[in-house]
C-alpha cells in the first residue's frame, strides 16, 4: 500500500490469470475516447463536402491535414504528460478538450468548424499517447502477457472506433433516429454524441482511476514511480494556459493546408533532435533500445502511409468502383461503410485471437519476436494490397466485388494486428521510464507523417482522373494498390533481413 492507502506498482503488476483488473478501467475510457474521435473523423469528409461546399480534392488535403495534426500534437502531450502533468492529469485535461471541441461543432458546426477541431487535435494529443502509455506501465519489465494486454487494448480502441465511426455519420446524414430528429438538428446530434462519448470516457477514468495504484500520477508526487521534487503549481497552470493560447494558432493552421507541409518539415526534425538529446543523458543500453524503437517508428511511417489509403484514396475507390452487395450478393451495404468500418470490426474478433495466440506461443517459446512480427504486419500489409489489385480481375464495367474488397480488409487487419499493438507494447517496453510518454508520442508522431504521406499518396493516385471511364479508373487506382502492396512487401523483407541487428540494439527486450 502507497501513502494513499492505494495498491504499489508491485502489488498491480504481479496480478494472475492473463490481464490485470486496471486493463478495463482503460479499455473503456480509450473505447469512449474512440468513439469521440472516429465519430468526429468518420463525419469530417462528408460534411466538408455536403455542408460547407468544399471541392473534393480540398477536403481530402483537409482532412490530411486534420488527421497529421491530431497525431503531430501526440508527441507534446508525451512530454508535458512526462515532465509536468503526469499521464493522468494529461488524459483529463485532453478529455475536457475533446468535449470542448466536440460541443462546439455541435452548438454550430459551419461557424465553429475549425475552431471546435482546434480543441480536438490539441485535446487528442494529451490524451491519446497517454492512455497508451499507461497499459504498459501495468507490467513488469519481461512480462509476456504484455502483447496480450496490447491486443485487448487495441479491441476496445476497435470497438469505440466501430460504433462512433458508423454511428454519429449515420445519424448526420438521416440513416439512423431520423423519425425523431429533424433535419435542421442532425449534424448538431451526431458532434453531440461525440461529445456524450468522450463524457462517458472521462467519467469512467475518473471512478476507475483509484486503482491504478501509482500509475499515472504527476512528477514530484510523493507516490509517482519516476521519484522527483514536487514541481510548483504555477508550471501545471501554465502548461494549461499556453495550451489554451495555442487554439486559435491551430486553427488558422488546419485551415490552411500548406501550413500543414510547413508543420510537418518542422516538427519531425525538431522531435528527433530533442530525442538525440535525451538520448545523450541516458547510459548506453537505454539508448542502444531508444534506437531500436526509433527504428520501429521509422518503419511505421511506411506502414500507415500505405494503410492510410483507407481514409483517402480508398474511399474514393469504394465509391467509385465498388458494388454495394457482399456474400455472394446476399447483403446489400454501403460500400463506403465497410472501408470505414469492416477493419474495426474484424479486430475486435481478431484482437483476442491474437492475444491468445501470442500467449499460446510464448506458452511453447515460440513466440516470434516483436521484429518479425512487424516484419508479418508489411507482408500482410502487402498481400492485402495485392488483394486490392485482384479486385480488377472481377470488374464487370468497372465496377467490382464487395467481397474480394473486404477480404482485402480482413487481410490487411491481420497485418495491423501484427504491427500497431505491438507497436505501443515495444515502446513502453525500450523507453526507460521517465521517457515513456516522450516515445510513445514519438509512435504517434509517425502516424501522423504516415497520415500526411497516405494524402500525398492518395492525391497523387487522384491525379487529373476526372473524366476516365470507370474502368480506367479501376485500372489506375489497382496499378496504385499493386505498386503500394511491393514497398510493403519489400518493406517487410528489409526489416525480418535487419532483425539480428535490431536484436543487438534491444539488449534482450523481446
Ligand atoms: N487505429 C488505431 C487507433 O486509433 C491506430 C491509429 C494509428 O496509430 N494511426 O488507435
Amino acid at each position: 500500500m502507497n501513502t494513499e492507502g492505494q495498491k504499489t506498482l508491485e502489488e498491480i503488476q504481479n496480478f494472475e490469470g492473463k490481464y490485470p483488473k486496471q486493463i478495463w478501467s482503460l479499455f473503456f475510457s480509450e473505447m469512449w475516447e474512440r468513439f469521440c474521435f472516429y465519430g468526429m473523423r468518420g463525419m469530417l469528409v462528408f460534411f466538408m463536402i455536403t455542408q460547407l461546399n468544399f471541392a473534393e480534392k480540398e477536403a481530402n488535403l483537409q482532412y490530411g491535414a486534420t488527421q497529421a495534426f491530431v497525431y503531430a500534437f501526440t508527441f507534446i502531450g508525451g512530454l508535458f504528460a512526462d515532465k509536468i502533468l503526469g499521464f493522468r492529469k494529461s488524459l483529463v485535461f485532453g478529455g475536457i478538450l475533446m468535449i470542448i471541441g466536440s460541443v462546439l461543432l455541435s452548438i454550430d458546426t459551419h461557424q465553429f468548424f475549425f475552431f471546435g477541431l482546434a480543441f480536438i487535435i490539441i485535446g487528442t494529443g494529451f490524451f491519446k499517447p497517454n492512455i497508451s502509455t499507461m497499459v504498459g506501465e501495468l507490467y513488469k519489465d519481461g512480462d509476456n502477457r504484455r502483447d496480450g494486454g496490447f491486443s485487448l487494448f487495441y479491441a476496445g480502441i476497435n470497438l469505440g472506433a466501430f460504433l462512433g465511426g458508423y454511428i454519429c455519420v449515420a445519424i448526420g446524414k438521416g440513416y439512423m433516429l431520423s423519425s425523431v430528429i429533424d433535419v435542421a438538428h442532425r449534424w448538431n446530434v451526431a458532434f453531440g454524441l461525440a461529445a456524450v462519448g468522450m463524457l462517458i470516457s472521462l467519467i469512467n477514468f475518473h471512478f476507475t482511476k483509484k486503482q491504478l495504484g501509482p500509475i499515472g500520477l504527476q512528477p514530484g508526487h510523493p507516490d509517482a514511480i519516476v521519484k522527483s521534487k514536487p514541481l510548483p503549481k504555477w508550471v501545471e497552470y501554465a502548461v494549461y494556459a499556453s495550451t489554451l493560447i495555442f487554439v486559435p494558432l491551430i486553427q488558422i493552421m488546419v485551415s490552411k493546408t500548406e501550413y500543414t507541409d510547413y508543420f510537418m518539415y518542422i516538427i519531425g526534425p525538431l522531435t528527433l533532435i530533442y530525442l538525440f538529446y535525451e538520448m545523450s543523458k541516458v547510459d548506453k543500453i537505454e539508448r542502444h533500445k531508444l534506437i531500436a524503437a526509433l527504428i520501429f517508428i521509422l518503419f511505421s511511417v511506411i506502414f500507415w502511409g500505405i494503410y492510410e489509403q483507407s481514409g483517402g484514396s480508398l474511399s474514393i475507390f469504394a465509391a467509385h468502383n465498388l458494388n454495394d452487395t457482399i456474400l455472394g450478393g446476399t447483403v446489400t451495404l454501403d460500400p463506403n461503410g465497410v472501408n470505414n468500418s469492416g477493419g474495426a470490426l474484424f479486430i475486435i474478433f481478431l484482437a483476442p485471437l491474437f492475444g491468445m495466440l501470442w500467449l499460446y506461443l510464448a506458452a511453447r517459446k515460440i513466440e516470434p519476436n516483436t521484429i518479425i512480427k512487424f516484419g508479418l504486419g508489411f507482408v500482410f500489409l502487402g498481400l492485402g494490397f495485392y488483394v486490392l489489385y485482384a479486385t480488377r480481375f472481377f470488374a464487370v464495367e468497372g465496377m467490382t466485388s464487395l467481397d474480394i474488397f473486404t477480404l482485402a480488409l480482413l487481410v490487411i487487419t491481420i497485418g495491423e494486428l501484427c504491427l500497431s499493438p505491438i507497436g505501443l507494447s515495444i515502446m513502453t517496453k525500450l523507453s526507460p521510464a521517465k521517457l515513456q510518454g516522450i516515445m510513445m508520442g514519438m509512435w504517434f508522431l509517425a502516424s501522423a507523417y504516415g497520415q500526411y504521406v497516405a494524402g500525398l499518396i492518395g492525391a497523387n493516385m487522384a491525379e487529373a482522373r476526372e473524366g476516365d471511364s470507370l474502368m480506367d479508373k479501376l485500372i489506375t487506382y489497382t496499378d496504385g494498390y499493386k505498386q503500394l502492396g511491393l514497398y510493403a512487401l519489400i518493406a517487410g523483407v528489409i526489416l525480418i533481413l535487419l532483425s539480428p541487428m535490431i536484436k543487438k540494439l534491444m539488449h534482450g527486450v523481446n
